[in-house]
Protein backbone atom coordinates (compact mmCIF):
# COMPACT_ATOMS: atom_id res chain seq x y z
CA UNK A 1 0.00 0.00 0.00
CA UNK A 2 2.52 2.30 0.53
CA UNK A 3 4.38 1.67 -2.81
CA UNK A 4 1.36 2.84 -4.07
CA UNK A 5 0.63 5.68 -1.95
CA UNK A 6 4.39 6.61 -2.55
CA UNK A 7 3.76 6.70 -6.75
CA UNK A 8 0.44 9.41 -5.68
CA UNK A 9 2.98 11.45 -3.58
CA UNK A 10 5.60 11.34 -6.94
CA UNK A 11 2.66 12.48 -9.25
CA UNK A 12 2.93 15.65 -6.93
CA UNK A 13 6.10 16.61 -5.81
CA UNK A 14 8.17 15.78 -8.98
CA UNK A 15 10.70 13.24 -10.07
CA UNK A 16 13.73 14.96 -8.37
CA UNK A 17 12.19 15.70 -5.08
CA UNK A 18 10.48 12.47 -4.90
CA UNK A 19 14.01 10.78 -5.57
CA UNK A 20 15.94 12.95 -2.71
CA UNK A 21 13.24 12.87 0.06
CA UNK A 22 10.42 10.84 -0.49
CA UNK A 23 11.91 7.34 -2.12
CA UNK A 24 14.66 6.90 0.94
CA UNK A 25 11.01 6.61 3.25
CA UNK A 26 10.26 2.70 4.72
CA UNK A 27 6.73 2.76 6.54
CA UNK A 28 7.92 0.66 9.63
CA UNK A 29 4.34 0.47 11.78
CA UNK A 30 0.80 1.96 11.87
CA UNK A 31 -0.40 2.09 15.13
CA UNK A 32 -2.11 3.91 17.46
CA UNK A 33 -2.98 6.49 15.16
CA UNK A 34 0.34 7.00 14.41
CA UNK A 35 3.03 5.87 11.28
CA UNK A 36 5.98 5.52 11.84
CA UNK A 37 8.68 5.77 8.90
CA UNK A 38 12.40 4.72 8.93
CA UNK A 39 15.09 7.06 7.35
CA UNK A 40 17.88 7.00 7.18
CA UNK A 41 19.28 9.83 8.89
CA UNK A 42 17.63 12.37 11.17
CA UNK A 43 17.91 15.46 8.85
CA UNK A 44 15.98 13.54 6.33
CA UNK A 45 13.52 12.70 8.63
CA UNK A 46 13.41 16.53 9.73
CA UNK A 47 13.25 17.72 6.18
CA UNK A 48 10.70 15.56 4.97
CA UNK A 49 8.16 16.48 8.23
CA UNK A 50 8.63 20.05 7.31
CA UNK A 51 8.32 19.98 4.14
CA UNK A 52 5.98 17.59 2.82
CA UNK A 53 4.44 16.26 6.73
CA UNK A 54 1.05 17.82 5.84
CA UNK A 55 1.35 15.75 2.29
CA UNK A 56 2.15 12.46 3.24
CA UNK A 57 -0.86 12.58 6.19
CA UNK A 58 -3.23 13.41 3.44
CA UNK A 59 -2.40 10.22 1.41
CA UNK A 60 -2.14 8.41 4.67
CA UNK A 61 -5.31 9.49 6.16
CA UNK A 62 -6.61 8.41 3.01
CA UNK A 63 -6.31 5.28 3.12
CA UNK A 64 -6.18 5.22 7.05
CA UNK A 65 -8.21 7.62 8.39
CA UNK A 66 -7.38 6.75 11.94
CA UNK A 67 -3.90 7.99 11.24
CA UNK A 68 -3.36 11.40 12.72
CA UNK A 69 0.73 11.98 13.69
CA UNK A 70 3.66 11.28 11.70
CA UNK A 71 6.73 9.62 13.43
CA UNK A 72 10.15 9.66 11.62
CA UNK A 73 13.16 7.12 13.16
CA UNK A 74 16.68 6.96 11.98
CA UNK A 75 17.08 3.09 11.16
CA UNK A 76 18.91 1.75 13.52
CA UNK A 77 22.53 0.92 11.02
CA UNK A 78 22.69 4.33 9.77
CA UNK A 79 21.74 6.24 12.95
CA UNK A 80 23.98 9.30 13.60
CA UNK A 81 23.73 8.07 17.41
CA UNK A 82 23.49 4.96 17.46
CA UNK A 83 22.89 5.09 21.83
CA UNK A 84 19.25 5.82 21.19
CA UNK A 85 18.58 4.69 17.64
CA UNK A 86 14.48 4.30 18.42
CA UNK A 87 14.54 7.53 19.46
CA UNK A 88 11.66 9.31 17.58
CA UNK A 89 12.69 12.45 15.97
CA UNK A 90 10.08 14.35 15.10
CA UNK A 91 6.46 14.48 14.46
CA UNK A 92 4.17 16.36 12.31
CA UNK A 93 1.64 16.39 15.07
CA UNK A 94 -2.35 17.70 14.07
CA UNK A 95 -4.08 19.62 16.24
CA UNK A 96 -7.98 18.24 16.46
CA UNK A 97 -10.12 21.16 14.74
CA UNK A 98 -13.68 21.23 14.61
CA UNK A 99 -14.54 21.81 11.01
CA UNK A 100 -18.59 22.06 11.26
CA UNK A 101 -20.08 24.27 9.59
CA UNK A 102 -18.76 27.71 11.65
CA UNK A 103 -15.65 29.04 10.93
CA UNK A 104 -14.66 30.32 14.20
CA UNK A 105 -12.11 33.50 13.98
CA UNK A 106 -9.34 33.37 16.21
CA UNK A 107 -9.96 34.75 19.49
CA UNK A 108 -8.95 38.57 19.81
CA UNK A 109 -7.35 39.86 22.76
CA UNK A 110 -9.35 42.62 23.80
CA UNK A 111 -6.07 44.93 24.36
CA UNK A 112 -5.43 45.13 21.09
CA UNK A 113 -7.43 48.06 20.18
CA UNK A 114 -6.30 51.23 18.16
CA UNK A 115 -6.96 53.11 21.11
CA UNK A 116 -4.04 51.54 23.22
CA UNK A 117 -1.85 51.56 20.13
CA UNK A 118 0.99 54.06 20.37
CA UNK A 119 1.94 56.00 17.03
CA UNK A 120 5.55 57.17 16.10
CA UNK A 121 7.91 57.78 13.20
CA UNK A 122 8.79 53.91 13.35
CA UNK A 123 5.14 52.60 12.82
CA UNK A 124 3.12 55.63 11.66
CA UNK A 125 2.71 54.43 8.30
CA UNK A 126 1.44 50.74 9.08
CA UNK A 127 -1.11 52.25 11.60
CA UNK A 128 -2.28 54.66 8.79
CA UNK A 129 -2.88 51.62 6.22
CA UNK A 130 -4.36 49.36 9.37
CA UNK A 131 -6.96 52.59 9.96
CA UNK A 132 -7.72 52.58 6.38
CA UNK A 133 -8.52 48.58 6.20
CA UNK A 134 -10.23 49.09 9.26
CA UNK A 135 -12.82 51.62 7.91
CA UNK A 136 -13.94 48.96 5.93
CA UNK A 137 -14.50 51.07 2.55
CA UNK A 138 -13.89 49.50 -0.71
CA UNK A 139 -10.79 47.65 -1.01
CA UNK A 140 -7.88 50.33 -2.02
CA UNK A 141 -5.07 48.00 -1.76
CA UNK A 142 -5.48 44.55 -1.32
CA UNK A 143 -3.26 42.36 0.51
CA UNK A 144 -2.26 44.74 3.18
CA UNK A 145 0.93 43.09 4.14
CA UNK A 146 2.46 44.41 7.52
CA UNK A 147 5.81 42.89 8.12
CA UNK A 148 8.52 43.88 11.07
CA UNK A 149 10.37 42.16 13.95
CA UNK A 150 9.38 40.18 16.86
CA UNK A 151 7.07 42.64 19.35
CA UNK A 152 6.65 45.45 16.89
CA UNK A 153 2.52 45.39 16.76
CA UNK A 154 1.83 43.37 13.91
CA UNK A 155 -0.79 41.02 15.64
CA UNK A 156 -1.68 44.10 18.25
CA UNK A 157 -2.48 46.33 14.32
CA UNK A 158 -4.53 43.28 13.03
CA UNK A 159 -6.73 42.44 15.61
CA UNK A 160 -7.31 46.36 15.95
CA UNK A 161 -8.93 46.01 12.63
CA UNK A 162 -10.76 43.18 13.56
CA UNK A 163 -12.18 44.94 16.18
CA UNK A 164 -13.52 47.69 14.65
CA UNK A 165 -14.80 45.99 11.97
CA UNK A 166 -16.61 43.26 13.26
CA UNK A 167 -17.96 46.17 15.65
CA UNK A 168 -19.32 48.71 12.76
CA UNK A 169 -20.32 45.91 10.85
CA UNK A 170 -21.59 43.28 12.61
CA UNK A 171 -22.58 41.19 9.63
CA UNK A 172 -19.36 41.62 8.07
CA UNK A 173 -17.71 37.99 8.22
CA UNK A 174 -14.27 38.70 9.23
CA UNK A 175 -11.67 35.88 9.81
CA UNK A 176 -8.24 36.20 11.62
CA UNK A 177 -6.17 33.47 12.45
CA UNK A 178 -2.46 32.30 12.25
CA UNK A 179 -1.46 30.84 9.10
CA UNK A 180 -0.48 27.55 11.43
CA UNK A 181 -4.08 27.73 12.14
CA UNK A 182 -4.58 27.80 8.62
CA UNK A 183 -2.71 25.09 8.07
CA UNK A 184 -4.50 22.75 10.50
CA UNK A 185 -7.58 23.65 9.21
CA UNK A 186 -6.61 22.60 5.80
CA UNK A 187 -4.84 19.31 7.34
CA UNK A 188 -7.92 18.58 9.04
CA UNK A 189 -10.41 18.80 6.34
CA UNK A 190 -8.24 16.81 4.27
CA UNK A 191 -7.57 14.34 6.64
CA UNK A 192 -11.83 14.20 7.65
CA UNK A 193 -12.29 14.77 3.49
CA UNK A 194 -14.14 18.19 4.00
CA UNK A 195 -12.12 19.71 1.48
CA UNK A 196 -15.16 21.22 -0.17
CA UNK A 197 -16.34 22.39 2.93
CA UNK A 198 -13.06 24.32 3.78
CA UNK A 199 -12.90 25.87 0.29
CA UNK A 200 -16.28 27.30 0.80
CA UNK A 201 -15.42 28.31 4.17
CA UNK A 202 -12.71 30.22 3.40
CA UNK A 203 -14.04 31.60 0.01
CA UNK A 204 -17.32 33.05 2.26
CA UNK A 205 -15.17 35.30 4.18
CA UNK A 206 -15.40 39.28 3.57
CA UNK A 207 -12.35 39.70 5.30
CA UNK A 208 -9.20 37.38 5.43
CA UNK A 209 -6.42 38.36 8.12
CA UNK A 210 -3.81 35.91 8.52
CA UNK A 211 -1.01 36.55 10.78
CA UNK A 212 2.93 34.92 10.53
CA UNK A 213 2.72 34.10 7.10
CA UNK A 214 6.26 33.09 7.44
CA UNK A 215 5.04 29.73 9.20
CA UNK A 216 3.60 28.23 6.04
CA UNK A 217 7.08 28.75 4.40
CA UNK A 218 8.08 24.84 3.09
CA UNK A 219 4.54 23.75 3.86
CA UNK A 220 4.76 22.55 -0.08
CA UNK A 221 0.69 21.91 -0.04
CA UNK A 222 -0.54 24.22 2.44
CA UNK A 223 0.79 27.00 0.08
CA UNK A 224 -0.76 25.45 -2.59
CA UNK A 225 -3.93 25.88 -0.87
CA UNK A 226 -3.21 28.91 0.62
CA UNK A 227 -2.42 30.50 -2.68
CA UNK A 228 -6.01 29.37 -4.25
CA UNK A 229 -7.87 30.52 -1.51
CA UNK A 230 -6.00 34.41 -1.50
CA UNK A 231 -6.62 34.43 -5.63
CA UNK A 232 -10.02 33.68 -4.83
CA UNK A 233 -10.96 36.16 -2.52
CA UNK A 234 -8.82 38.38 -4.17
CA UNK A 235 -11.26 37.90 -7.56
CA UNK A 236 -13.98 38.26 -5.19
CA UNK A 237 -12.57 42.19 -3.86
CA UNK A 238 -12.54 40.52 -0.67
CA UNK A 239 -10.27 42.37 1.84
CA UNK A 240 -6.69 40.42 2.90
CA UNK A 241 -4.76 41.08 5.74
CA UNK A 242 -1.70 39.67 6.06
CA UNK A 243 1.44 39.63 8.49
CA UNK A 244 4.87 38.38 8.47
CA UNK A 245 8.38 38.78 10.23
CA UNK A 246 10.34 39.79 6.55
CA UNK A 247 9.46 41.36 3.39
CA UNK A 248 7.42 38.91 0.91
CA UNK A 249 10.85 38.64 -1.17
CA UNK A 250 12.74 37.79 1.73
CA UNK A 251 10.53 34.67 2.86
CA UNK A 252 12.79 31.82 2.53
CA UNK A 253 10.69 28.91 0.93
CA UNK A 254 7.88 30.53 -0.40
CA UNK A 255 7.02 29.63 -3.96
CA UNK A 256 7.59 32.85 -6.12
CA UNK A 257 4.07 33.34 -7.64
CA UNK A 258 3.10 33.56 -4.22
CA UNK A 259 5.43 36.28 -3.44
CA UNK A 260 4.77 38.11 -5.82
CA UNK A 261 0.64 37.76 -5.50
CA UNK A 262 1.34 39.14 -2.04
CA UNK A 263 3.21 42.21 -3.16
CA UNK A 264 0.74 43.15 -5.22
CA UNK A 265 -1.18 45.20 -2.80
CA UNK A 266 0.22 47.12 -0.04
CA UNK A 267 3.54 46.57 1.78
CA UNK A 268 4.42 48.45 4.90
CA UNK A 269 6.90 47.50 7.21
CA UNK A 270 6.93 48.38 11.34
CA UNK A 271 10.40 49.57 12.04
CA UNK A 272 12.41 48.86 15.27
CA UNK A 273 10.86 51.43 18.39
CA UNK A 274 12.81 54.42 19.04
CA UNK A 275 13.80 56.11 22.29
CA UNK A 276 10.03 58.61 21.63
CA UNK A 277 8.06 55.90 20.38
CA UNK A 278 9.35 53.55 23.54
CA UNK A 279 9.02 56.68 25.93
CA UNK A 280 5.32 56.83 24.74
CA UNK A 281 4.30 53.55 24.73
CA UNK A 282 5.68 53.43 28.87
CA UNK A 283 3.81 56.85 29.35
CA UNK A 284 0.81 55.08 28.04
CA UNK A 285 1.11 51.97 30.03
CA UNK A 286 1.70 54.06 33.24
CA UNK A 287 -1.56 55.93 32.68
CA UNK A 288 -3.18 52.23 32.28
CA UNK A 289 -1.31 50.99 35.35
CA UNK A 290 -2.30 54.20 37.80
CA UNK A 291 -5.74 52.53 37.35
CA UNK A 292 -4.42 49.76 39.14
CA UNK A 293 -1.58 50.38 41.53
CA UNK A 294 -3.29 54.22 42.55
CA UNK A 295 -0.93 55.28 44.86
CA UNK A 296 2.23 54.15 42.65
CA UNK A 297 5.05 56.64 42.93
CA UNK A 298 7.32 57.30 40.34
CA UNK A 299 10.36 58.82 40.29
CA UNK A 300 11.35 61.33 37.33
CA UNK A 301 13.77 59.73 34.49
CA UNK A 302 12.76 56.40 35.51
CA UNK A 303 10.47 56.27 32.47
CA UNK A 304 13.27 57.65 30.10
CA UNK A 305 15.83 54.98 31.81
CA UNK A 306 13.61 52.53 30.73
CA UNK A 307 13.26 53.94 26.96
CA UNK A 308 17.07 54.38 26.76
CA UNK A 309 17.77 50.91 27.93
CA UNK A 310 15.31 48.70 27.19
CA UNK A 311 15.41 47.31 23.59
CA UNK A 312 13.07 47.59 20.49
CA UNK A 313 10.70 45.10 21.29
CA UNK A 314 7.62 46.27 22.52
CA UNK A 315 6.68 42.91 24.35
CA UNK A 316 10.07 43.07 26.64
CA UNK A 317 9.26 46.91 27.09
CA UNK A 318 5.94 46.00 28.84
CA UNK A 319 6.86 42.76 30.67
CA UNK A 320 9.53 44.96 32.43
CA UNK A 321 7.50 47.71 33.64
CA UNK A 322 4.69 45.52 34.63
CA UNK A 323 7.30 43.42 36.72
CA UNK A 324 8.51 46.91 37.96
CA UNK A 325 5.12 47.94 39.15
CA UNK A 326 4.64 44.78 40.86
CA UNK A 327 7.77 44.47 42.47
CA UNK A 328 7.26 48.50 44.19
CA UNK A 329 3.77 47.66 45.28
CA UNK A 330 4.81 44.68 46.79
CA UNK A 331 7.56 46.32 48.82
CA UNK A 332 5.29 49.62 49.06
CA UNK A 333 8.54 51.82 48.10
CA UNK A 334 8.25 54.40 45.58
CA UNK A 335 9.99 53.46 42.34
CA UNK A 336 13.57 54.91 41.94
CA UNK A 337 16.12 54.54 39.37
CA UNK A 338 18.08 52.54 41.80
CA UNK A 339 14.68 50.48 42.42
CA UNK A 340 14.84 49.91 38.74
CA UNK A 341 18.00 48.88 38.23
CA UNK A 342 17.88 46.28 41.28
CA UNK A 343 14.36 44.91 40.27
CA UNK A 344 15.01 44.41 36.42
CA UNK A 345 19.30 43.93 36.27
CA UNK A 346 18.56 40.68 34.43
CA UNK A 347 16.51 42.38 31.86
CA UNK A 348 18.72 45.14 31.29
CA UNK A 349 21.53 43.52 31.25
CA UNK A 350 20.07 41.16 28.49
CA UNK A 351 19.04 43.98 26.08
CA UNK A 352 22.04 45.95 26.44
CA UNK A 353 22.46 46.72 22.65
CA UNK A 354 25.02 44.75 20.48
CA UNK A 355 27.51 46.95 18.67
CA UNK A 356 29.31 45.64 15.77
CA UNK A 357 33.01 46.38 15.05
CA UNK A 358 31.81 48.01 11.67
CA UNK A 359 29.25 50.68 13.09
CA UNK A 360 32.16 51.37 15.91
CA UNK A 361 34.49 51.70 12.60
CA UNK A 362 32.18 53.84 10.97
CA UNK A 363 31.04 56.09 14.11
CA UNK A 364 34.88 56.63 14.98
CA UNK A 365 36.08 57.58 11.38
CA UNK A 366 32.68 59.81 11.03
CA UNK A 367 33.36 61.91 13.73
CA UNK A 368 37.33 62.52 13.04
CA UNK A 369 36.48 63.00 9.64
CA UNK A 370 38.94 60.74 7.81
CA UNK A 371 38.15 57.71 5.69
CA UNK A 372 37.20 54.23 7.01
CA UNK A 373 39.98 52.99 4.60
CA UNK A 374 42.31 55.33 6.46
CA UNK A 375 41.35 53.78 9.77
CA UNK A 376 41.55 50.04 8.52
CA UNK A 377 44.42 51.29 6.37
CA UNK A 378 48.35 50.79 7.44
CA UNK A 379 49.20 54.16 7.59
CA UNK A 380 50.90 55.18 11.02
CA UNK A 381 50.23 59.17 10.73
CA UNK A 382 48.59 60.28 14.01
CA UNK A 383 45.83 61.67 12.33
CA UNK A 384 44.69 57.96 11.79
CA UNK A 385 46.55 56.46 14.51
CA UNK A 386 44.35 58.09 17.40
CA UNK A 387 41.38 57.22 15.97
CA UNK A 388 42.24 53.87 14.94
CA UNK A 389 42.62 52.94 18.96
CA UNK A 390 39.61 54.67 19.55
CA UNK A 391 37.85 52.70 17.82
CA UNK A 392 39.48 49.49 19.18
CA UNK A 393 39.24 50.59 22.73
CA UNK A 394 35.46 50.80 22.04
CA UNK A 395 35.47 47.51 20.47
CA UNK A 396 37.35 45.95 23.40
CA UNK A 397 34.69 47.41 25.62
CA UNK A 398 31.54 46.92 23.39
CA UNK A 399 31.53 44.16 22.10
CA UNK A 400 32.69 40.46 22.77
CA UNK A 401 35.06 40.80 20.24
CA UNK A 402 38.40 38.96 21.40
CA UNK A 403 41.78 41.18 20.96
CA UNK A 404 42.81 39.00 17.83
CA UNK A 405 39.19 39.33 16.82
CA UNK A 406 39.47 43.01 17.22
CA UNK A 407 42.72 43.05 15.35
CA UNK A 408 42.09 40.75 12.00
CA UNK A 409 38.98 43.36 11.72
CA UNK A 410 41.80 46.20 11.41
CA UNK A 411 43.45 45.08 8.32
CA UNK A 412 45.05 42.23 9.93
CA UNK A 413 47.05 43.58 12.99
CA UNK A 414 48.53 41.70 15.42
CA UNK A 415 46.25 41.35 18.89
CA UNK A 416 49.17 42.86 20.78
CA UNK A 417 49.05 46.25 18.91
CA UNK A 418 45.34 46.56 19.79
CA UNK A 419 46.06 45.47 23.21
CA UNK A 420 48.96 48.51 23.19
CA UNK A 421 46.08 50.41 21.34
CA UNK A 422 43.21 50.34 24.60
CA UNK A 423 45.62 50.92 26.91
CA UNK A 424 46.84 54.16 25.03
CA UNK A 425 43.32 55.17 25.19
CA UNK A 426 42.73 54.26 29.00
CA UNK A 427 45.62 56.31 29.64
CA UNK A 428 44.73 59.11 27.67
CA UNK A 429 41.11 59.21 29.12
CA UNK A 430 42.53 59.71 32.15
CA UNK A 431 44.40 62.77 31.15
CA UNK A 432 42.76 63.74 28.03
CA UNK A 433 39.64 65.58 28.87
CA UNK A 434 39.26 65.99 24.53
CA UNK A 435 39.69 62.17 24.50
CA UNK A 436 37.25 61.93 27.68
CA UNK A 437 34.66 63.78 25.82
CA UNK A 438 35.02 61.90 22.47
CA UNK A 439 34.69 58.77 24.03
CA UNK A 440 31.35 59.78 26.00
CA UNK A 441 29.86 61.12 23.20
CA UNK A 442 30.55 58.13 20.23
CA UNK A 443 29.47 55.54 23.23
CA UNK A 444 26.63 57.25 23.74
CA UNK A 445 25.88 57.35 19.64
CA UNK A 446 25.92 54.12 19.47
CA UNK A 447 24.09 52.74 22.40
CA UNK A 448 21.35 54.72 20.43
P1 LIG B 1 4.21 41.22 16.88
O1 LIG B 1 2.95 40.56 16.46
O2 LIG B 1 4.72 42.21 15.88
O3 LIG B 1 5.28 40.27 17.32
P2 LIG B 1 2.55 42.25 18.99
O4 LIG B 1 1.51 42.91 18.17
O5 LIG B 1 2.20 40.94 19.60
O6 LIG B 1 3.91 42.10 18.17
O7 LIG B 1 3.03 43.28 20.12
C1 LIG B 1 3.74 42.87 21.27
C2 LIG B 1 3.23 43.63 22.47
O8 LIG B 1 3.61 44.99 22.35
C3 LIG B 1 1.72 43.62 22.58
O9 LIG B 1 1.36 43.53 23.92
C4 LIG B 1 1.30 44.97 22.01
O10 LIG B 1 0.13 45.44 22.61
C5 LIG B 1 2.48 45.83 22.36
N1 LIG B 1 2.71 46.90 21.39
C6 LIG B 1 3.44 46.83 20.24
N2 LIG B 1 3.46 47.99 19.60
C7 LIG B 1 2.73 48.85 20.34
C8 LIG B 1 2.37 50.24 20.20
N3 LIG B 1 2.78 50.97 19.15
N4 LIG B 1 1.60 50.78 21.16
C9 LIG B 1 1.19 50.06 22.23
N5 LIG B 1 1.49 48.76 22.41
C10 LIG B 1 2.25 48.15 21.49
MG1 LIG C 1 2.47 38.53 16.25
Amino acid sequence: QWGRLKQKIQDSVGQSNYRNWIEPLELAEVSGGIATFQVPTSFLGNYVSQHYGDLILYQISSIDPKVRRLNFRVAANCAARPSQPDAPRTAAAVQPVRTDGALPSAPLDDRFRFETFVVGKPNELAHAAAKRVAEGGPTTFNPLFLYGGVGLGKTHLMHAIAWDLTTARPDMNVLYLSAEQFMYRFVQALRDRKMMDFKELFRSVDVLMVDDVQFIAGKDSTQEEFFHTFNALVDQNKQIVISADCAPGEIANLEDRIKSRLQCGLVVDLHPTDYELRLGILQSKLDRHREQYPDLMLNDGVLEFLAHRISTNVRVLEGALTRLFAFASLVRQPITLELTQDCLADVLRASERKVSVEEIQRKVSDHYNIRLSDMIGPKRLRAFARPRQVAMYLCKQMTSRSLPEIGRRFGGRDHTTVMHGVKRIEELRIQDAQIADDLELLRRTLEG
